[in-house]
């Protein structure tokens, strides 16, 4: 497909999108999401909890929401991941402070040219006595430089800008992922492996909060923690927009994708219905738009060669985001 075909493609997708009527769909703004208890896109694997993983969370009702969780195979952008989430993608307005999950040092500071700007923090020993890190990816504005000590609580950065790389979901967020093993030497690759090693098996962030277990315990400046206990990247107080433009923009974002997702699975589903019934015939192509690229999880951020898909797990590519 040309350069050409994908405009008129993306162009008349963006049209269908823009002219679809808004008042039939339902829009849940942050507020709604709290009272019905979710705390973000619903992406339940397990009913009981209504969490992707094996634990329950709870967030106060004045944080801001997470938009893509741990082991989430839906991403910030509300569009299919490959693979399991390697953190938490929090979502609030950009220019709210990202501030340290607790005491720690800069281990890494730097503008992944995938991810964006994103800073790695060693955060001393976790409760057994093991030495563990955060990232804190797709921020801006970093205000912290390799070797200096953070204090818990402490301005790091900037809730960033929206992000159009396949990394970036192309709403701004907050990927905030644990890690137990930093990469010494940095790639000259993208995204998490170029920080840490351990990231296919990254582990839960929920697992460390300070309140316990799926507690998200937001950082109050008089209170008195245990070094190993995390607290939220964010603020959950004097936070810019909370409940004005940044909620308006997460819905309306979160409605675009829904249809636009809606659309798309419709369209593959129909494809490979017909390649299933039909054996002998050439194997479909389906074509999408270059936003939607798969990517392989490899080291270098390329696009596939081919910008055809034959199952959802290519269509989706790898966790990214
Ligand atoms: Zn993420």
């Amino acid at each position: 497909m040309t350069t050409n075909k994908y405009k008129t493609l993306f162009t008349l997708i963006t049209l269908i999108v823009i002219l679809c009527p808004a008042s039939s769909a339902k829009i849940s703004p942050v507020a709604e999401l709290h009272q019905t208890g979710l705390y973000g896109r619903i992406h339940a694997w397990n009913n009981k909890i209504r969490t992707p993983h094996r634990v329950k969370v709870v967030v106060p009702q004045n944080a801001p929401i997470i938009i893509s969780d741990y082991h989430s195979k839906i991403g910030a952008n509300g569009l299919g991941r490959g693979g399991k989430h390697r953190g938490v993608d929090i979502f609030a307005a950009t220019g709210t402070p990202i501030i340290a999950a607790a005491n720690g040092r800069v281990i890494r500071a730097k503008v992944d040219k995938c991810w964006g700007p994103t800073i790695l923090v060693s955060h001393g020993l976790d409760k057994n006595n093991r030495p563990f890190y955060a990232l804190y990816g797709h921020v801006r504005n970093i205000m912290v430089k390799v070797g200096q000590k953070v204090n818990r609580g402490q301005q790091i950065a900037e809730m960033g800008e929206d992000i159009f790389t396949s990394c970036g979901a192309g709403l701004h967020h907050l990927h905030f992922q644990i890690s137990y093993n930093p990469r010494k030497i940095p790639l000259l690759g993208w995204g998490w492996a170029n920080f840490v090693m351990d990231g296919t098996s990254a582990p839960n962030p929920h697992e460390y909060w300070e309140n316990g277990k799926g507690k998200i315990t937001c950082f109050e400046a008089d209170r008195k923690y245990s070094p190993s206990g995390l607290t939220y990247p964010v603020p959950c107080k004097n936070l810019p927009n909370q409940q004005g433009s940044s909620t308006t923009r997460f819905a309306q974002h979160d409605l675009q994708q829904n249809r636009f997702q809606k659309k798309m699975l419709s369209s593959l589903e129909k494809a490979l219905t017909f390649e299933n019934k039909s054996p002998v015939k050439k194997k479909s192509v389906i074509e999408l738009p270059i936003t939607l690229r798969a990517n392989q999880g490899s080291t270098n951020h390329k696009p596939l060669k081919k910008n055809t898909f034959s199952s959802l797990e290519e269509l989706w590519g790898e966790d990214l985001m």
